[in-house]
Parts: structure tokens; sequence; C-alpha cells
């Protein structure tokens, strides 16, 4: 089987290596899943360049994704070849095949392959968005949320479930263009950041309540969707697009009495009963499943591209999600 793994931080087509190894044989209560699909996250691209979270050497790679059963162990009675699965949480995605526990995997109805695109990105920038909706602020129907980087995945997955909540969201873009695609799967207002950004949605929200804003892009962005907020609303702080440390200016903060904090999904995995995290994994692939929860999809590549995909992956205005793919 090959896998993608890293012996040293740098540049992401240096230090990225395709490995060869032999699989062992699954144990009794084992299964060989093979890689379908598993997205590039920022973070996959952050973490080769030595500017995410520090791990140990040599270091696999890859956070989620979709596999197919192809071969089972002996006494594996709820899973059979052919099935199609979520790979396991905390194994290395990144690769052509592994070894998985059979009680942690679930058969799921899947057999378009678009439709297994959308759910190998299940388990990590839906739960986000949706956990940073209902885990801060008790919202209402009618209130309003303002959240940057609109157009990542998070975001319009973002756009979707507060959509359904009834909750109403201003979605701040870098690219004019993207607004109409915005609107068109639920999001109430689309604007374009910079200094006047205030102003913009003064005027769109009116004497109506921000009381929730989601910042993924860090630097001054922070300052400006903070003075978007209103009184006494919370802003959540779960990325740093722009790579630069959160700057906030005294003014916006002392003026609205705003709290601010911040969301890591990886933590609340860790520290949180499987008994929660299961019925919200199966309740997103139950959306995906039923159409009612999707994110752009921008191009896929094969593990032996993987020089040309993460480069790609790294680059500015995409449009969509960057995925590995491993299809017959
Ligand atoms: P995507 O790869 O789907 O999209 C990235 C987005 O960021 C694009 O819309 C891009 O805009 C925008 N962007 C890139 N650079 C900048 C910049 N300098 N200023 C403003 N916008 C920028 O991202 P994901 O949805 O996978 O992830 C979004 C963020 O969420 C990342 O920071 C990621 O690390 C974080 N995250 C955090 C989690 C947590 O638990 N804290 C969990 C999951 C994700 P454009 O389209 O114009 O190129």
């Amino acid at each position: 089987m090959k896998s993608l793994q890293i012996e040293e931080y740098g540049k992401i087509d240096e230090v990225t290596q395709l490995v060869e190894t032999d699989l062992p044989e699954p144990e009794s209560n084992q299964v060989v899943v093979q890689l379908l699909a598993s997205p590039i996250h920022p973070s996959n691209v952050m973490l080769i360049k030595g500017e995410y979270v520090q791990v140990k050497f040599p270091h696999k790679l890859g956070t989620e994704g979709l596999g197919k059963v192809t071969k089972v162990g002996t006494d594996v009675d709820n899973l059979s070849v052919g099935d199609v699965v979520l790979l396991p949480g905390g194994k290395p995605a990144w690769q052509t095949e592994m070894l998985a526990n059979a009680n942690q995997l679930h058969a799921l109805p899947v057999k378009d392959k678009d439709m297994m695109l959308q759910l190998a990105m299940t388990s990590i920038n839906p739960p986000t968005a949706y956990l940073m909706l209902h885990n801060f602020v008790d919202l209402e129907e009618g209130d309003w949320v303002i959240q940057n980087a609109a157009n990542s995945a998070v975001g319009r997955y973002l756009i979707q479930f507060a959509h359904n909540m009834g909750v109403k969201t201003i979605n701040v873009v870098r690219r004019a263009e993207l607004k109409e695609e915005l609107k068109a799967i639920g999001a109430d207002a689309v604007v374009v950041d910079g200094d006047n950004l205030a102003q913009q949605v003064k005027e769109i929200v009116g004497d109506g309540k921000v009381r929730l804003g989601i910042d993924a892009v860090a630097g001054e962005a922070s300052s400006r969707l903070l003075s978007c907020l209103s009184k006494g609303a919370t802003m959540v702080v779960y990325g740093s697009m722009s790579l630069q440390p959160i700057k906030i200016q005294l003014g916006p903060l002392l003026a609205n009495e705003a709290v601010i904090t911040s969301f890591w999904l990886s933590k609340w995995y860790r520290e949180t009963d499987p008994s929660e995290i299961m019925p919200l994994l199966q309740k997103i692939s139950k959306m995906i499943l039923e159409g009612k929860l999707s994110t752009k999809i921008s191009k896929t590549f094969s593990l032996d591209q993987y020089k040309e995909a993460l480069n790609y992956a790294d680059s500015e205005a995409k449009g969509g999600k960057v995925l590995f793919t491993n299809f017959d």
C-alpha cells in the first residue's frame, strides 16, 4: 500500500513523500479499507509547512475520508466486502489501504461518486460549522450571524445549517463574484471585506442583532468583524487563513462588550463522549445523503499526483475543495 508522509517540515512539494509498505492481514475483528476519497484541508497543508500542530516524524498525512471494505476478518459480522464506510477517526487518511476495527465503522448506502466525494468530507468541516452555531450563543430565529472566509467549506456548511435554523447570515468574502453563488445556497447577505465593513453590515441589519461573529481569517479581519457585532455578542475565532495573529482594536471591544473565544474541533473530539459524537456525524451524513448539505468541489487528484494536488490546494481562488481520489 502507498501512503503520503513527511519526515520534516518544509515546502509542501519537497518534504512530502509517497512511500510503499506491505499491509498486514486483518485480525479477526478487523477489516481492510481501500481509500476512495479524502480532502486536502488548509490544516493538512499548514501541518506540512510546520505552521500547525507539532508532530513526531515520520508522520503519515490526511485527516478524514471515505473508503471501501476489501477484506473482512473472520469474526466480523457488521460489514461485508464492498461496503462503503467513513475512514476511522484518528488514522492517517492519505493511504491507499488501511486496517480498521470493524466495530468503529458503519456501511453507508452510497454508489454515486459525486456523493462519495461529499461524504468524504463529513467529519471535520460540517461539525465545526454546526457546533460553532450551536455551542456559543442561544440563537433565535431572525438573529444574524456574521462570518468571514464565507466561501470556505466551513462557511458554506454554516450558511446551510443557519438557513435551516431560521438564523440569518452575513457572509464576508474577499471576491465579489461569489455573491450570487452563496445566495443560491441560502446566504442572506454577502459583502466584500474592507474598511467599510461595519457600515455595510449596519445597512443590512438595521435594528436587527448580530449576536455571533465567526472568524477564520484573523489579522486585521478580526477587528473588522468585531466592529460589526451587536452589544454583548460573541466572536468565535477558529482559523487564521491570513496566517496573522488576531488583531483587535480596543474601541469596538469596549463599545460592544463582546466576548472573544475560540473553537477547535480536535479538542471537541478528544473531550466529547462518543455517545454525543456519533449522533452528530450520523445527522450530518444523513443530510449529505439526502442532498441537503454539500460543499463545492474544485478538483480531484490521485495520490500519485500529490505534488500537483498539494500545490493546487494551497493556491488562491480555487472556488472549492480539493480531494485525493482512489476510485477503481
Ligand atoms: P477551504 O479550503 O474550503 O477554503 C479556504 C477559504 O479561505 C477560501 O474561501 C479562501 O478564499 C479563504 N482565504 C484564504 N486565504 C485568505 C485570506 N488571506 N483572507 C481571507 N480569506 C482567505 O477551507 P476550510 O473550510 O477547509 O477551512 C476554513 C478555515 O477553518 C481554515 O482556516 C481551517 O484551518 C479552519 N478550520 C478550523 C477548525 C477548528 O476546529 N478550529 C476545523 C476546520 C477548519 P478564496 O475563495 O477567495 O480563495
